[in-house]
């Protein structure tokens, strides 16, 4: 029997995500999620796709080991478990690989000791990453498991967009650099914009738009990484549902002395407390949309300055790249809200970029285009799947074939 199947986990400080897929066909086999892992009131939701069962356990798992073991019980339960000879790998999302991982790699001790030691700039993930592959292992040992890194697709960013303008020897001593995120999703939204135009994806440029809580902007130069808004961390760039996005690095200095507050406390300000939700009180689009429709101030000035930051880059990325064949849309708002996307290329027409109103208000879960038929450059809606990536690229390394096209 040929092992097809990869199991995709991506395991976050407190919960487990997971699906089964098939590469024959990419179909889901089953699909879950463990959640509030350490809690009392840990819950475990797991669908058996075939049969389309749900089933749902509620009590305490105490840890990322008792949640991976309930979770492979459950996918036992359906004939799909760990020990099933056509599983072919795991593939572990890794949110930081620093610049020593440029590309998906098999787990052994070092890769482990590397992801380790990134832990200083990843604090909040890459723990939990590393505690999810950890208890992976020991439940098969003998089994393939991959991690696939958020920053892999951006280590071809030239230095000039990967260096902040500080003393290098400083940057170097502590690793303070440009890595950007959401790798996996630009990658592949970036390959699916090219498929969706007809063309390699050597051949083309593309801005990629991810508009989800967390959102960043990338340039993507005949499928390479050229630019990304994200930084050392999640917290540069586009306005997002809790983050700020860019500001003056002194607002920093001086919320410290002049504020009162203290690193910890800026940092959590920044990071859960500012964005959308620091503006107006909400972080979800759909909300702030309802809002701005029946003439709430608030939420207008801060739907104005998420679009405001958005066309910003999407005119630097625009003079990164030179030529932009389309600009993709995706994520949670990108996918979803038309209002986000008419409004982030209004008033673009003189570098080619609109959006055809009835095109843009049509949803759908397909990758489409939303300009109209004679533009210069395409926009395009084209929903994201992180897993599908992560297991395409797992699977590829395991079968020893990295054409990803
Ligand atoms: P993440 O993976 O970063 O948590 P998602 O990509 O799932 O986020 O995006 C979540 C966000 O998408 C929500 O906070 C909300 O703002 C937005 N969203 C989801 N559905 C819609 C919709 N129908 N219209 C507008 N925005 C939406």
């Amino acid at each position: 029997m040929s092992s097809t199947r990869v199991l995709v986990l991506n395991s976050g400080s407190s919960s487990v995500k997971y699906q089964l897929i098939d590469m024959r066909d990419g179909s889901r086999l089953a699909a879950g999620l463990v959640e509030r892992i350490g809690e009392q009131t840990s819950r475990l939701i797991h669908t058996h796709v075939a049969d389309g069962d749900t089933r749902e356990q509620n009590g305490p798992i105490a840890d990322h080991e008792a949640a991976l073991k309930a979770v492979a019980a459950e996918l036992g339960r359906d004939g799909l478990g760990l020990d099933s000879p056509e599983l072919a790998a795991i593939g572990h999302r890794v949110v930081h690989g620093g610049m020593f991982f440029t590309e998906p790699t098999l787990v052994d001790e070092n890769v482990l000791t590397e992801i380790e030691r990134l832990i200083p700039v990843a604090p909040l993930h890459n723990p939990a990453n590393l505690t999810g592959i950890r208890t992976a292992r020991a439940l098969r040992p003998d089994l393939p498991q991959v991690a696939v890194f958020d920053t892999a697709f951006h280590t071809t960013m030239p230095e000039s967009a990967a260096r902040y303008a500080i003393d290098p020897k400083i940057a170097d001593r502590y690793r303070v650099r440009r890595y950007g995120f959401h790798g996996t999703s630009h990658a592949y939204v970036s390959r699916e914009t090219a498929r969706l135009l007809g063309k390699d994806p050597s051949e083309v440029n593309v801005i990629v738009l991810h508009l989800g809580n967390g959102a960043s902007a990338s340039a993507v130069e005949g499928g390479r990484c050229v630019d990304t808004s994200m930084g050392l961390t999640p917290l540069e760039g586009l306005v997002m549902g809790t983050r700020s996005g860019d500001l003056d690095p002194a607002v920093i200095f001086h919320l410290e002395r002049v504020g009162g507050m203290s690193t910890d406390e800026i940092d959590t300000f920044l990071n859960k407390r500012s964005g959308l939700f620091g503006l107006c009180g909400d972080n979800d689009m759909r909300e702030i949309r309802r809002r701005v429709d029946e003439g709430d101030e608030r939420a207008r000035l801060a739907f104005d300055i998420y679009i405001h930051r958005l066309k910003k880059y999407i005119g630097a990325y625009y003079a990164v790249l030179g030529r932009v064949d389309a600009v993709a849309f995706t994520a949670g708002v990108g996918e979803n809200s038309a209002p986000v996307r008419e409004a982030a290329v209004a008033g673009l027409e003189g570098l080619g970029l609109a959006v055809d109103g009835e095109l843009n208000a049509v949803r759908g879960d397909e990758a489409r285009l939303i300009s109209p038929a004679d533009a210069r450059v395409a926009v395009a809606v084209v929903p994201t799947d992180e897993e599908m990536e992560i297991a395409t690229q797992t699977y590829a390394l395991v079968n020893g074939s990295g054409n990803l096209t």
